[in-house]
């Protein structure tokens, strides 16, 4: 009979890479959401994350304040990005991860797209005005955290201000969006392109909110064969910009199809998002984790 008092040696408790709190996916300041670099990790912390990744539309200028805050929080952190691809007349978004941020595979075509949505903002004012409504290009630059990057967030804020919309998502459903007034066409990235960026830079390349792309089923299933043939091999399943049923039937793709799983919760900010950093849903069960695999990736401190 043991007694009282005796140590009782327990094995380690082991965390299931499900288990994890990893939100590989969100916006700073830099591109479309509001908060700085540094509060993102701060709300990690305060929300009991194990790994962060920063990815901004098209810009790596968040990165630093990021990294920095990882190591000063002892939060581990990635760089990330979310690069804007035109892929079968559609706009794709290819998250890269762990990638050298100063690469000049990255930096130098991302500077290119970002005068390409300048160009674009001035015709985005110009289709708003051609259908009545004020020019709100020099809002949308104020709502710009990062004079380098205006997106249509900015215009949405922008349009809110304005008493057009009361909401974010209105501005959306209504306007900037293909068949609304306000929306442009854009030539992005080649998705092979992307793809080569950031693997020459030394990282991960997944495939974002894969529901979102509004493709036949057939141009579809070619997406993830060409995405698989550039060197792609995972998908985001778990994501704020998927429906329950959307994370459904992507964790299924996912596991018929031998692609690897991430988790993000896509935050831009707390009025406009379904979840804050680190409060995704977990990936479901069956999936393979991206991070799994990458044990490193939790010492990035
Ligand atoms: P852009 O890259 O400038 O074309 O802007 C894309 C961003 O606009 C997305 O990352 C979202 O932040 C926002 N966005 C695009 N479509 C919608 C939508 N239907 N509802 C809400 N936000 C949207
Ligand atoms: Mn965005
Ligand atoms: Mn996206
Ligand atoms: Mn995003």
């Amino acid at each position: 009979m043991a007694s009282m008092g005796t140590a009782v040696s327990l094995p380690n408790p082991v965390l299931h890479p499900h288990d994890l709190n990893v939100d590989l996916h969100m916006h700073s300041r830099a591109s479309d959401g509001v908060m700085a670099p540094a509060e993102l990790v701060a709300r990690g912390v305060e929300h009991g994350a194990s790994l962060l990744a920063l990815t901004d539309h098209d810009t790596l200028d968040g990165l630093p304040e990021f990294l920095e805050a990882g190591a000063d929080l002892g939060l581990p952190v990635l760089s990330g990005v979310e690069i804007s691809v035109s892929w079968g007349g559609e706009t794709l978004h290819l998250v890269g991860l762990d990638f050298d941020p100063d690469h000049p595979a990255m930096g130098d075509t991302l500077r290119a797209m970002q005068a390409s949505r300048h160009e674009r903002a001035r015709r985005i004012d110009a289709e708003l005005m051609a259908h009545g409504l004020p020019s709100v290009l020099d809002e949308a630059m104020s709502y710009a955290g990062n004079p380098n990057l205006i997106g249509r967030a900015h215009f949405a804020r922008a349009l809110v201000a304005r008493g057009v919309c009361s909401y974010t998502q209105e501005v959306f459903d209504r306007f900037l969006t293909p068949g609304k007034p306000g929306y442009v066409p854009q030539e992005w990235a080649r998705l092979s392109d992307a793809m080569g960026w950031i693997q020459a830079a030394g990282g991960v390349p997944v495939l974002a909110h894969p529901a979102r792309y509004r493709l036949s089923a057939t141009a579809h299933w070619a997406l993830l064969q060409e995405f698989r043939a550039l060197g792609g091999h995972a998908i985001e399943v778990a994501t704020g910009s998927h429906s329950r049923e959307e994370t459904r039937r992507y964790q299924r793709i996912a596991v018929e199809q031998g692609f690897a799983a991430s988790r993000g919760s896509d935050f831009h900010s707390v009025q406009e998002s379904r979840f804050d950093v680190g409060m995704a849903p977990p990936l479901p069960d069956a999936t393979l984790p991206v991070w799994a695999s990458r044990p490193e990736w939790f010492s990035r401190a």
